[in-house]
């Protein structure tokens, strides 16, 4: 009898990162040293994410200040939205140039 237990760590691989207590160190810096706001809409008095600018997929640096920017909740929903819409489009084939 072989019982097989569902393995989740393929699920959101990302997590164990934003997680890890060197991204939390890092956020906890840049909020010292940033203004309490959306670097985005300049939104206040909200939860900030730290977001990076180049995305790790990307090959970002993902513990360099200089590619973390501050995001409000919905800036940043917008932002890793527009990055999937964008990797998505990436890996679609290029329109067919019909010869006139
Ligand atoms: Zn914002």
């Amino acid at each position: 009898m072989s019982r097989r237990r569902p393995t989740r760590r393929s699920h959101k691989q990302a997590d164990s990162f934003y997680t890890s207590p060197a991204w939390r160190a890092l956020m906890a810096r840049i909020k010292r040293k940033r203004p309490d706001r959306c670097e985005q809409c300049g939104r206040s008095g909200t939860r900030l994410f730290g977001d990076h600018v180049v995305e790790l997929k990307d090959g970002g640096a993902p513990l360099n200040e200089n590619n973390i920017k501050l995001l409000c909740g919905s800036c940043h929903t917008a932002k890793t939205y527009r990055a999937k819409l964008r990797r998505w489009s990436v890996s679609l084939p290029p329109p067919i140039n019909e010869a006139p």
